[in-house]
């Protein structure tokens, strides 16, 4: 089965969403995410950014606790993993997912850096939750900027500082993926 690499970054100021083949995508989805919302992942942090872990752990309990119909299973064996050190670029976080011809991902990696976290938040336990959240929103279908006047996770104008969770309409739209 084919398999293609998918990256999509936060950036500090723009975005980039880098192709994926000749898939087409419209707002509010991306042409790739999980089959059905039930996903594992595995932590691992490094450096003085380790302890953020549990942070994340408050992203997942974010879509577990949501009305999404959305499941992540913490695991250590999971091939899925949330990797937080400090990388040289300008992201905040970064979506990394391996997806099959039907669209569906085999394998994500998320990363999330702290070097940029720290030097642009004024609250980083907020500001980290929300670039995780968003991430995760990524495995589900949902696309950056999505084209709409209501809030969104996914919005890069959102405030990280105060907004950490996945909004309603979010929730509505992942929730058409998983009917
Ligand atoms: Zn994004």
């Amino acid at each position: 089965m084919k398999l293609k690499r998918t990256l999509v970054y936060s950036l500090a100021l723009a975005c980039a969403i880098y192709p994926s083949s000749v898939g087409y995508a419209a707002s509010p989805y991306l042409s790739y995410g999980d089959e059905n919302g039930r996903v594992s992942v595995n932590i691992k942090g490094s450096g003085s950014t380790y302890s953020w872990s549990s942070i994340v752990s408050e992203s997942v309990s974010a879509w577990n606790n949501s009305r999404a119909n959305v499941y992540i299973n913490e695991k250590s064996t999971s091939k899925n993993s949330v990797v937080i050190t400090d990388f040289p670029d300008s992201w905040y976080g970064l979506n990394r997912s391996i997806s099959n011809s039907y669209g569906y991902i085999t394998k994500y990696t998320i990363y999330v850096n702290g070097r940029t976290i720290v030097a642009n938040a004024r609250n980083v336990h907020s500001f980290i939750k929300s670039t995780i959240t968003h991430e995760f929103g990524h495995v589900f279908w949902l696309c950056d900027n999505p084209v709409t006047g209501q809030e969104s996770i996914m919005k890069h104008t959102r405030d990280r500082n105060s907004m950490t969770l996945p909004q309603q309409y979010d929730i509505q739209n992942v929730n058409k993926m998983y009917k």
